[in-house]
């Protein structure tokens, strides 16, 4: 077995709302066999749950803001401490500030290379993606409805039959809410990682199945680069 087979994938995977991500990562996951960790999942789970958390987290959510940052950080700090997490994991939603992703380098100190792909599309798009967003209410699986389709038609999941609805923070005033979050707060994490050897941005406005190619490559580049370096080369890499 090679190096890059051996070694955990640990990756993060960067891009404004509406860029893919959700569905990139759970595509990785499962094809790499690691660990996926959502933020907008356990926190969207947190709120149907009515957990401590999610009555915590539901106002900012709804209105398109983050949520606070220590929280945030002790919740992927708990997650990534867990066994299942050594083998590997794609992080979805985290970091989304500076704070965040520096606490995120605290807690990877001296495990490895963090792999940070930046899933680039561009604002226009991204706006027509979320409105056509969809997801099921049953399993969460997200759907696009088709162009020129009327809203609303489609309204059974194709994996499990579960209803359709739109994801209360895709209504179109918190879209753009949350794209201006994005711009001040997330947008400076490309600044914060492009120096890095491990950085990567790959080009988001594609089919998904582009999007999982260029991902995949993105992480074969990186892993390569990574362990043609010398004993210690990850630590340096970071
Ligand atoms: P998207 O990437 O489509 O904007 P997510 O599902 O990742 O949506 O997140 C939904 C919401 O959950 C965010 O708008 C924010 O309110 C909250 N959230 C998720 N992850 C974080 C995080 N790391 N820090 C702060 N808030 C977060």
């Amino acid at each position: 077995m090679s190096e890059s087979t051996r070694t955990p994938i640990n990756l993060v995977v960067l891009g404004p709302p509406g860029a893919g991500k959700g569905t990139q990562a759970v595509e990785f996951a499962q094809r790499h066999e690691i660990l996926k960790i959502s933020t907008g999942d356990i926190l969207r789970d947190a709120v149907q749950s009515g957990t401590d958390l999610g009555q915590r987290a539901k106002a900012t959510m709804d209105a398109g803001g983050l949520v606070d940052d220590q929280l945030m950080i002790a919740i992927v700090k708990a997650r990534l401490s867990r066994a299942d997490a050594a083998g590997g994991f794609v992080l979805d939603g985290f970091p989304r500030t500076v704070t965040q992703a520096t606490a995120l380098d605290e807690i990877m100190a001296g495990q490895g290379a963090l792999i940070v792909v930046d899933i680039a599309v561009p604002d226009d798009a991204l706006v027509e993606r979320l409105a056509k967003r969809r997801v099921c209410g049953q399993c969460g699986n997200a759907s696009s409805i088709a162009s020129g389709e009327v809203v609303g038609t489609m309204t059974r999941c194709e994996k499990c039959g579960g209803e359709l609805v739109l994801r209360s923070d895709d209504a179109e005033a918190v879209v753009r809410e949350r794209l201006r979050v994005y711009a001040e707060a997330t947008r400076p994490l490309v600044d914060y990682y492009s120096s890095r050897p491990t950085f990567r941005v790959i080009d988001g406005h594609q089919s998904p199945i582009a999007v999982a190619a260029a991902l995949t490559a993105a992480v074969d580049d990186v892993r390569a680069v990574v362990s043609a370096g010398s004993p210690g080369s990850e630590g340096a890499a970071r």
